[in-house]
């Protein structure tokens, strides 16, 4: 046994890991003074959890003999000692803290108490897991998402890594290209050697090797209006890594009616932009993409990344606020993009935020507003 020595506090001995299993199999009470967020992972056998917080305010609650062995664990070894050290001073005589805390217990093989989450699971997403804001009940929930990705290319490629390895459960992925030489400057998602392969069923390699539990859901097709509310059935998010304007305003007039978050992102040459339109849910609240572009600029004003060429890293960077956008959606926490605009300069390296609010009069999303129905988007697109 090791004494450590803290200024002016009570010492309190350190038990190795496998020292406290012995003395725990003795009768002495184990307490995990982690968080519930930290304990649902798994504490060591025969702990009892109690956070921190609680424990040291009312000690007697939860302990009412102070004069029994007492053992403290937390994840590293220094939050037991503290707790301990406010046990002393209230009175308690026979406390220690375990060394190296559940971090140690765990490595050195000791025996785990787990809830009903697999050790895949804990293990895959323990940085998750620690995060009170996404903790289990988060990364269950992303495990129970279904987020629309329309296009596995430049935008589509980072946000489908990044949602895959998140731990999104299903990623349904629509797109009706196969993958060229020129595509892998940026679409990180396909390889050389899957040249000539459809960018969906390429994406099912990149994604299963990376991630086996996400279930991907392929559609090697266009998205059209045909086929839009199908794509859309039972979908949490949906990221528009299309980057051209029939898809941009079928998608929109589709999420608008269904009442799904889309999030937009956009890449030309050095610059991207990228916004969450939720008008669907929130009426007259949220705008859409039409309340701030109610029709598409010709053309030839509106070249596509064949055309007019992107920096490779560009739509690495704008997807990947996309996927952080729609995991922050799917958890429901921090503030979505919702009502702004973010605009991103690669060159002068610079975000700048625009207020978007939205149009009263928007042919999609003004409230009471019936839906206009779907137009060909392609010759509505084509035509201007
Ligand atoms: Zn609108």
């Amino acid at each position: 046994m090791s004494r450590s020595v803290d200024s002016g506090l009570v010492e309190i001995p350190d038990l190795g890991p496998a020292q406290a299993l012995e003395r725990v199999r003795d009768g002495a009470r184990l307490v995990d003074v982690r968080e519930a967020h930290e304990r649902a992972l798994g504490m060591a056998e025969g702990a009892i959890g109690i956070d921190r917080s609680a424990l040291t305010a009312q000690p007697q609650v939860h302990l009412p003999d102070v004069g029994a062995e007492i053992l403290l664990i937390c994840q590293g070894g220094t939050r037991s000692r503290l707790a301990a050290q406010a046990l002393a001073a209230q009175g308690y005589r026979n406390l220690a803290s375990v060394l190296g805390g559940t971090s140690a217990w765990e490595a050195a093989g000791l025996p785990m108490v787990r809830t009903d989450i697999d050790d895949d699971f804990a293990e895959r997403y323990s940085r998750h897991l620690r995060l009170p804001e996404v903790g289990l009940e988060g990364q269950r929930r992303l495990q129970q998402a279904r987020v629309l990705l329309v296009g596995a290319g430049g935008l589509g490629s980072p946000a489908a890594f990044y949602l895959a390895a998140a731990g999104v459960g299903t990623l349904r992925l629509v797109d009706d290209d196969v993958v060229d030489r020129s595509n892998l400057q940026r679409q990180i998602l396909h390889a050389d050697d899957r040249i000539g392969m459809s960018k969906v069923a390429s994406a099912a390699v990149a994604i299963s090797a990376l991630n086996p539990r996400t279930h991907l859901e392929a559609f090697h097709e266009r998205i059209t209006s045909a086929n839009v509310e199908r794509m859309l059935d039972a979908v949490d998010v949906v990221i528009d890594g299309g980057d051209n304007f029939p898809v941009r305003y079928l998608l929109n007039d589709a999420c608008v009616k269904l009442g799904k978050p889309l999030v937009y992102g956009a890449v030309h040459r050095f610059e991207g932009q990228l916004s969450v339109f939720d008008a669907g849910r929130h009426r007259g609240q949220a705008p859409c993409y039409r309340c701030l572009f109610p029709e598409p600029p010709p053309p030839e004003a509106a070249p596509n990344c064949s055309e007019a060429g992107v920096l490779g890293v560009l739509p690495g960077v704008v997807g990947l606020l996309q996927a952080t956008e729609a995991i922050k959606l799917v958890l429901g926490i921090g503030d979505s993009l919702a009502g702004r605009l973010l605009q991103f300069d690669a060159l002068a390296m610079r975000f700048h935020q625009t207020r978007l609010a939205p149009d009263p009069d928007c042919v999609v999303c003004a409230p009471g507003k019936p839906f206009p129905g779907y137009i060909d988007y392609q010759q509505f697109c084509a035509a201007r």
